[in-house]
Formats: C-alpha cells, structure tokens, sequence
C-alpha cells in the first residue's frame, strides 16, 4: 500500500469537513478550511517551481501555518525538514549545510537567524509567517491560490520528512521517513493508545521532534482536534486543557515536572482529560504516582526518531505494577534484546541493546548511508539503548550502549546511579558519567544539581551511594553544578559533561 501523508488530510477533510481541525491563540479551522489552505499552500509552491524530492525547512513553533507547509509539502511530495530553533545558529547551518533546503518558511521571531546565517542567499524561496523581514508573508503567499487537490504524488517508500535526532549523543543524523513510515506509526499508536475521533489533543512539545510531529500525523488520521500552544508555559497549559476540553497530551518529563509545582493544578477540573503522553526520556515511577495521586494517568512512550516515534507504550490499563516499565510494542512493531557484540537474541531478564523493526523503520540518514547501515540489520534497528524484556514482553529501558561505564571490567548503568542520588531530598538534578582512570579504565562521576534551601554535600551522597550500590558502582567524583547542558525537550548532554571532562584534566 502506497500512503500519501497529504492524500490523508485530503480524506479526512471529505469525512469530517466540519469538525474543528487546528484550533490556537485566535484561530480555529476546520479540516475543509485546514485542507483548502493545504491546497493553496501546494500550489503557491508549485508555481514558485519547486517538485517532488525538493526540501522545504521549517523554522517555526506549534502553529497551524507548521502544519499547513507540512501537508501541503506532502502533497506534491516536497521533503520537509523540521528545524529546531533552539539551536544556536552554528548548529542550525551544520543541519542546512547537510541538507540543502530549496525552500524555508519560518517564523519572524527567527528573522535574525535567518538573516545571520545568510541563507538567504542560498535558498530561492522564503516564507516568513507574521511580522516584517525577509521573504514574502505566509498568508499574502497563499491569497489567490487555487483551492483545488493539487495533482497526487506517490507517497509510499519516498521520503516524507527529513528529521534530525536530537544529537545527543553526537552530531544529528538526518532520519528519513517516508509516508508509509508516518502511516504505520499512526495505525500501530491508535491501535495501542486509546486515541480517538472528535478527541482534542494538546501539541505543545516541538513539531521538530518526531514526538511532536508524529501526533498531528495521527490527529488528522483519526479526525482529533489539535490545539497548539507555541510556547510551554505550566500554569496556561491546565488552563487551556480545561478551556478546551482536551482529551491527551504528549510531553516530556521536565514539562509535567513543571506542571506539578504550579497552583493551577490544584484549581482546574479536568473531566475531559484521559492522559498524558511522556517521553523522550525516562518518566519516573515517582512522577506518574504524583499524578495519579491527583487523578491524571500519565503514560510512558518510549520511542526514537528512526522508527518515527513510539517504539512501546506503557498505559495505566497494562497495570500499575508495570509502572517502572515502558510498556509493550505498539501495533505492527517488534522489539528484541540481543548481544550488543554478537547480535545473538538474549532470553527474558537479560540486559542487552534494544532493536526494533516493523513498518515504522526509517529509510536510512541523509547523506550518511554508512552509518545507516551500521544501525539497520535485517530490518532491525539497532537503537543503541540498552533494556530488557519481561516474560510478558515488557520492556525496562535500562541506559543509553555510549552511557555506559565500564570501571574495573564491571557494567556500571548510570541511571541506576541516578536513581540512588535522585532520592535523596537535596538533590534536584543529577547526571552521571564515566571519567578516565588510570587504575580502573573509567570511574562514576556525578554531577549534582542542588535544591535550592536544602542542604547537601559530597559525603552525603557518597553514603547514600555505597549504602545502596555495589562498590564500582560508586561515584570517585562528585561536582555541583548550577545547571546540567540539556537539549531542546530536556535531555541531558551527557557528551557535553565528558568533553567538559577532557578539557579540565
Ligand atoms: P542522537 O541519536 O542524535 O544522539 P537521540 O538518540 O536523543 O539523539 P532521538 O531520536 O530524539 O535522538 O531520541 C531517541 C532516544 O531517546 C532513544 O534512543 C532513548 O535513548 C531516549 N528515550 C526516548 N524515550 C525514552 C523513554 N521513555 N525512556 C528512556 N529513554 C528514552
């Protein structure tokens, strides 16, 4: 089967014209009003010359005009590339220079970016959404399109989105994702999720991560409403989450950390709201019993951006004794455990790297077929997570393969280590990472982000560590720092803290 990702707003338009599609800070469209936009969009970029396997960036926030380039790219098969504005301009001209876009829409408030990186120069057409500056304005391009069903392009294998990783274990790969990948991933979630149509879906982690654009995918599958919110602020999130009656959410674990310390979460009454969606990193037993406490189910996702998103689901109905787990593989989606070394399958228990395939499975890197192939066997991704299953099939994400230390010829995980100092009552943030050593290879090092008001130091949490751990598992080094270096949806940078390592040995 050959999907266009446009072709399903097309359908779902036809379906269910009416129902409210895209709905944020004054706008509401429904999705004959979201599609015929679509429309125009597509063919101002035809008659402005661009063609199927062209690349359109995206530099913009959670807005409808995001997702109106997005499907009005997929439908004459234009390659989009979402772009992460919270990089710095060095990072954003590695990601263009690899990927050379034909084309950029982008929001105003990025204008200097734009400018500053001169790519002005090198892209033919520039769509600036609000404001003044560069390029011709996105609702001035559209004026006067044609509303018609621009002509049908084979979706399929071909490439929908171009999608950088989150780089946080080195430079970003661009992951190709076809049609087919987005509508594989979008049947196997609603099929594992309870996700439905006339639901209303609050999208407010970045569309430049496959967790932020894989729902909007599913959204317009499903006939869900999307409400978006260009910036995360916690109070305004309850807030539009009762105002809207918003059904489920996607975040990440800094996000519903924050939304927990804020008054709103005592005052609003939520009775449309069945979920939130966490990822991205691991969602602690601790957090979903915080919410649970207060009647909100949070849900784990565990996913990648090769596989186009969720890999496993875990769910309050899969059981709460399972809450320490990332759940089972979505619909259509296998995962194993096996050798990181010979590749050989491991039985249930057994701690080894997490590979999954299924029709969610990327189609190589842009511009890096090498490391494509090192990551793809048989059809098996290669996640470079290290985990183990259940007899039930559940999977424990343990740590990241790169994360792990190896002090004295022993495995240290330094989540474990995490955990041990996370508990402790001053500790706000901790990360831990292995350092040179020259009598055990590589030692745990810990850096601690204190809470403010509580006191804390070293040798309470060496205690705390060799009171719980094995030995080798201890931290030499404890430093305390002010902040730990995280990425755009929180993860932190451990690669950051080792190279930080190095320069001060
Ligand atoms: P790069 O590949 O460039 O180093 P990245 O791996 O962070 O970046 P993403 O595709 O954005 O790129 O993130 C996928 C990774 O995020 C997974 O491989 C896993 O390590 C981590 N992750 C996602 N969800 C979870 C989760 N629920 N629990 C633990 N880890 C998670």
């Amino acid at each position: 089967m050959k999907v266009n990702l446009g072709d399903i707003l097309t359908q779902r338009s036809r379906i269910s014209p009416k129902l409210e599609a895209l709905v944020g800070e004054g706008y509401r469209y429904t999705f004959q009003e979201f599609n015929i936009r679509v429309n125009q969009f597509a063919s101002f970029l035809l008659r402005r010359g661009l063609s199927a396997g062209d690349r359109l960036g995206i530099l913009c926030r959670n807005h409808h005009q995001h997702v109106t380039a997005f499907f009005a790219a997929a439908k004459i098969g234009v390659v989009t590339v979402p772009l992460n504005w919270r990089l710095p301009a060095s990072g954003l001209d590695f990601v263009l220079q690899d990927v050379r876009v034909s084309a950029l829409v982008y929001d105003a408030e990025f204008g200097d970016t734009v400018h500053q990186l001169g790519y002005r120069h090198a892209i033919s057409l520039i769509i600036r959404v609000g404001g003044s500056g560069e390029g011709i304005e996105f609702e001035s391009a559209i004026q006067d399109q044609s509303y018609q069903e621009p002509p049908v392009v084979i979706g399929g294998d071909a490439p929908a989105v171009i999608m950088y990783t989150s780089g946080t274990t080195g430079k970003p790969k661009g992951a190709i994702l076809s049609h087919n990948n987005f509508f594989a991933a979008s049947v196997g979630t609603v099929r594992i999720l309870d996700w439905r149509y006339r639901d209303r879906f609050l999208s407010v982690t970045p569309l430049f991560h496959i967790g932020g654009l894989n729902p909007v995918v599913v959204n317009v599958h499903t006939g869900t409403t999307t409400y978006f919110m260009p910036e995360f602020h916690p109070s305004r999130v309850w807030e539009v989450i009762q105002e809207e009656h918003i059904t489920h959410m996607m975040s990440v674990p800094v996000m519903i950390q924050a939304m927990l310390q804020v008054p709103e979460i005592e005052r609003v009454d939520l009775p449309a709201l069945r979920f939130i969606l966490c990822g991205a990193s691991p969602v602690s037993k601790e957090l979903i019993h915080a919410y649970r406490e207060r009647n909100i189910q949070v849900g784990q996702v565990y996913g990648t951006t090769e596989f186009t998103g969720g890999i496993t689901f875990w769910t309050h109905e899969m059981g709460l004794d399972r809450a320490h787990s990332a759940g089972k593989a979505l619909f259509h989606g296998k995962i194993k455990i096996v050798d990181p070394s010979s590749g050989q399958e491991l039985p249930p228990g057994e701690i080894g790297e997490i590979v999954c395939s299924g029709p969610q499975t990327f189609q190589g890197y842009w511009n890096r077929p090498k490391e494509a192939e090192a990551s793809l066997n048989n059809g098996w991704f290669h996640t470079g997570d290290l985990g183990k299953m259940d007899e039930e099939g559940f999977l424990y994400v343990v740590d990241r393969l790169k994360d792990m230390i190896i002090s004295g010829g022993e495995n240290v995980y330094p989540a474990e280590v995490e955990a041990v100092i996370r508990s402790l009552p001053g500790v706000d943030q901790v990360a831990v990472v292995g350092v040179p050593d020259p009598q055990w290879g590589e030692v745990p090092k810990a850096y601690v982000v204190p809470k403010p008001g509580i006191d804390i130091d070293e040798k309470e949490i060496i205690e705390q560590c060799k009171s719980q751990l094995a030995k080798f598992q201890c931290p030499r080094l404890v430093e305390f720092i002010h902040q730990l270096p995280q990425n755009a949806v929180g993860k932190v940078l451990k690669s950051e803290l080792r190279k930080r390592e190095r320069v001060e040995r």
